[in-house]
């Protein structure tokens, strides 16, 4: 048996959607893109929503809309991927990267308040595996101090906090639907906020800074007629993604509970193993089980993590590691070092995580190749 990391859940109706966006001989941002935004927005509860390529565009456009300028300091988990400090190095800002919760991996609200500056104006939080981040505590730092927040729900669809969607919480949240995410459009991305000005600013930006609904110009009721008011990006998402987009939403909810599946059968078969951790999820979360990250309980094990990655890839089972912390890549550590040993639980966390395939086609036996295997490489080891 070979167990992917991941694997694209599509069927016929995907195809069908990209089928019918391709007939309908609007490849481009249009009708689908708008639908799209629309469907988007009212299930996480958001005012406004914008399409663009990626999450990677929607943390840019996000940080253009709140006006950041060089030299802001803006604070992010270091349990990331690149992407969520990259944004602030396009403003020639200052990526500040803190120390996360061993538990849940997401940023810790004592680590924000501890790197506030006078310089500090926003705050992204990353809502590791899909579980959110303790916004209520992020929120009230961030009133008190005049910060913004963008959420990187790259992971969150669908994520609940306190009952409420991920996608209505801070200024603005950035979705990913690259191929791996919960919501697959090969790359896509979507903004969310309440804030309207926020939304016309980004659209605007995404279309070369175009006045608004410029991609209208080519259809029916468009004009020639444009103005370009700003030096804009081409981060727009095309018909052909939205269509994949919409009839992915369409299955989101099932493909949820397929993944809540595999989760609990892996909670099953490891919580009572004394040599892995099981991911905790608080009680006043639900995550979208984006990820699954064990960690090894390596002071009762003779291997070390990254050997008993390799035993599992000689099995052919495919897993990955979220993440590698940020501080740690040549990029960051040259330009914004970091003492590592400051940043324990981060550290604590490298050493031992293992992100586990989870996806929603994976059949019974696959979950229970992946169970008995990592069950008999921990006992042969420990
Ligand atoms: C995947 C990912 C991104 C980037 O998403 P793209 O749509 O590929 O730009 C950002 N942040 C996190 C935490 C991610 O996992």
């Amino acid at each position: 048996m070979e167990i992917p990391f991941h694997k694209p859940y599509t069927d016929a109706e995907d195809i069908n959607g990209v089928v019918g966006a391709i007939r309908s001989g609007w490849l481009t941002m249009g009708p689908q893109t708008i639908e799209f935004e629309q469907r988007f927005r009212k299930s996480v509860g958001a005012a406004q929503a914008v399409a663009v390529n990626s999450c990677t565009a929607a943390m840019h456009l996000a940080l253009k809309a709140f006006n950041l300028q060089p030299g802001d300091e803006v604070i992010i988990p270091a349990m990331t991927f690149t992407a969520t400090g990259e944004v602030v190095r396009y403003f020639n800002a200052v990526p500040v990267i803190v120390d996360v919760d061993k538990e849940t991996h997401n940023i810790l609200p004592e680590e924000i308040e501890k790197h506030i500056t006078p310089k500090t104006r926003a705050i992204i939080p990353v809502h590791f595996g899909g579980q959110p981040a303790d916004m209520n505590e992020i929120l009230k730092i961030t009133k008190k101090h005049h910060l913004k927040v963008l959420e990187d729900a790259a992971h969150c669809y669908p994520s609940f906090y306190q009952n409420k969607p991920i996608g209505c919480w801070g200024d603005i949240t950035a979705f990913s639907f690259y191929a791996t995410k919960t919501i697959a459009c090969g790359e896509g991305g979507m903004a969310t906020t309440e804030n309207e000005q926020y939304a016309t600013d980004m659209r605007v930006q995404r279309l070369h800074g175009i006045s608004h609904d410029a991609w209208k110009r080519y259809s029916k009721e468009g004009s020639w007629y444009y103005e370009v008011i700003d030096a804009g990006y081409k981060y727009n998402m095309t018909d052909i993604q939205a269509a994949l987009g919409l009839s992915q939403l369409d299955k989101a909810e099932k493909m949820w509970q397929l993944r809540s599946g595999v989760a609990q059968r892996y909670h099953e078969a490891f919580s009572s193993s004394p040599l892995i951790r099981i991911p905790l999820i608080k009680p006043d979360r639900q995550t979208s089980w984006h990820l699954y990250v064990i960690k090894l309980e390596i002071e009762k094990l003779k291997i070390g993590r990254n050997e008993f990655i390799d035993k599992l890839t000689q099995r052919n089972i495919k897993t990955s590691v979220h993440f590698i912390p940020l501080y740690r890549h040549p990029y960051y550590h040259k330009n914004f070092p970091v003492d590592w040993k400051k940043m324990k639980n981060s550290e604590w966390l490298y050493e031992r995580i293992i992100s586990l395939p989870i996806y929603p086609g994976m059949s019974d036996p696959e979950i229970t190749f992946v169970i008995e295997n990592v069950l008999e490489i921990a006992r042969n080891h420990a």
